[in-house]
């Protein structure tokens, strides 16, 4: 039997989702009003579960050091390094709010979270060399972008990348560039490790309670119709402010809130799949991120690369994500989650992307359908004598692209970025798209707060340029500051230090 609840339970702030940003957005909040009182529903059973979790994303602490699909090549053959630079920015603001947690004991042990991994950019063809030449050139004097070097030289590569060069044809144009200052991060254990911090600052997370309804209510806050997944019984909540941080599951709880923010807009789900090593002796030849080159008509998220991880005190070897197709929104959805996001406000949308999008359509049609032999081709293109035995398939997460219609590209135009969407009084906001995902976690957090609390900004200001001191400041710009924010980072994160020995 099905019980209902009728006792309204009030709070200041709801988050829905025990992913890394409701776990970023309620540790930030709990610093700025820690007298507001915070809830959080998550459906499964722990949090970090869904793209969190670090089988399924990359681990990459995005700051496009490596990664080329953040650097293009204009119609004069320059390179344009301006979202290269917003994201390295980006970065940092999550490095500082991560110190601060670090500095204030809120979360330990900061290596369980987060390494140093040096971050290099190899591609192969004359074309794709003098391309990374001129991208290397448009970074050398850039400080975000310091000590950054690049070599086609197969001796100098064959010391930072030994696996990858191993029996290389020697007549084949090579290059890469690299820079020992990136990192890789574990963001399902960052995500434990805040919503274990959220727990002891008294926040009330609910796991196993899945959010089914979003209404308005008379008085402007917003009422929850939560079901409590163990026993079905049915649970109403109430709040001022809500943060919607489904990942996957957003779109369908943006427009359960009826906003019209949220109206017009669509959702694409790409999947993921990784190769993963078994052989210690090949793990323990490669000590790197390395990013490729994405193959003309893939989708930015499909680059490839080849890297070093650090999960569950051990030191692995992965290869990927190969995108693919799934029609569900989360990898615990359903198969109807694309069908049912289709309501008739986004129908014209919907219908103009899969008429524009018809070569990304047959590219992930072609990626679901290889063979493990065909994946294995594809990384032997960076590791030319991997054998099969080797390596073994995972399932990574699902990423669900934003679709929206766009003054640039028109009606139906697929994001690769991350939106932000929010009412128009800041009462609720919903996080929606993936990339760079995480790794910007506290500044798109922090965008929301300036967003919906427009009114405690000048009250807040002082805590957060504690939390973040380049809060406001653009760090290219101020290098005395980057330089002290770089090195007080790497200490308490323990980036400093030399490589851990892991087993
Ligand atoms: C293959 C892949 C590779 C990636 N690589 C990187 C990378 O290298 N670096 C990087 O920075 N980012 C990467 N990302 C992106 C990153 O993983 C995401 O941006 C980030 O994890 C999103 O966090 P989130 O909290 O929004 O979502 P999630 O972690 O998915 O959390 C959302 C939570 O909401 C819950 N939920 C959903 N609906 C409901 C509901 N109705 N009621 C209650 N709970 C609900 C879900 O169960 C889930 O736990 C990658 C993603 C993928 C898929």
């Amino acid at each position: 039997m099905v019980l209902m609840s009728n006792a309204q339970k009030k709070t200041d702030v709801i988050l829905i989702g025990g992913g890394v940003m409701s776990a970023t957005l309620g540790s930030l909040l709990k610093e700025l009003a820690p007298e507001w009182e915070i809830k959080v529903f998550e459906k499964l059973a722990k949090p970090g579960e869904e793209s969190s979790n670090e089988w399924n994303n990359a681990g990459t602490g995005h700051s496009a050091l490596c990664e080329l699909n953040y650097t293009s090549e204009k119609s004069d053959g320059s390179i344009d390094i301006s979202k290269a630079i917003k994201i390295n920015e980006q970065f940092q603001v999550s490095m500082q709010f991560w110190s601060y947690l670090v500095n204030n004991k809120l979360i330990n042990n900061p290596q369980d979270f987060i390494m140093p991994l040096p971050h290099i950019s190899m591609v192969q063809g004359e074309k794709n060399v003098v391309f990374l030449r001129k991208r290397f050139e448009a970074l050398l004097n850039n400080p975000l972008f310091k000590g950054m070097e690049f070599s086609d030289n197969p001796e100098k590569l064959m010391e930072w990348i030994p696996l990858i060069m191993q029996e290389r044809p020697a007549n084949e144009p090579i290059a890469a560039t690299k820079i020992d200052t990136g990192t890789d991060v574990n963001f399902g254990a960052l995500t434990r490790m805040l919503f274990k911090h959220l727990k002891n600052k008294n926040v009330d997370i609910n796991y196993k309670h899945s959010v089914d309804k979003i209404n308005r209510t008379s008085d402007g806050s917003w009422e929850l119709k939560v079901c409590n997944v163990d026993n079905g019984n049915i649970e109403r909540h109430t709040a001022k402010f809500v943060f919607i941080g489904g990942g996957g599951g957003s779109l369908h709880l943006l427009q359960k809130s009826g906003i019209p923010e949220g109206k017009h807009i669509g959702g694409f789900p790409v999947s993921g799949i990784f190769m993963v090593c078994n052989n210690p002796e090949v793990v323990a030849q490669h000590h790197a991120k390395v990013y490729g080159k994405a193959k003309v008509g893939a989708p930015p998220m499909s680059v490839p690369h080849l890297d070093t991880r650090y999960i569950d005190n051990k030191k692995l070897l992965l290869f990927g994500p190969f995108a693919g197709f799934s029609p569900k929104f989360l990898k615990t959805g359903s198969i109807f989650d694309l069908v049912t996001s289709v309501k008739p406000n986004n129908t014209l949308t919907m219908l103009a992307a899969g008429a524009k999008e018809m070569s990304l359509t047959k590219y992930l049609i072609q990626q679901v359908m290889l063979s493990k032999e065909q994946r294995m081709e594809e990384l032997r293109e960076f590791i030319p004598n991997a054998k099969s035995e080797d390596w073994d398939l995972v399932k990574a997460g699902q990423r669900v692209q934003v679709i929206k219609d766009t003054a640039e590209g028109g009606k139906g135009t697929l994001q690769f970025g991350t939106e932000v969407i929010t009412a128009a009084d800041g009462s609720i906001a919903a996080l929606l798209g993936a990339s760079p995902g995480a790794s910007t976690a506290v500044h798109v957090m922090l965008e929301i707060i300036n967003k919906c609390f427009p009114q405690h900004l000048n009250e807040w200001e002082p805590k957060i340029k504690e939390m973040i001191p380049s809060y406001g400041v653009s760090l290219m710009e101020n290098q005395e500051l980057l330089h002290e924010i770089h090195t007080s980072t790497a200490e308490t994160l323990g980036l400093s230090e030399k490589e851990l020995v892991y087993g």
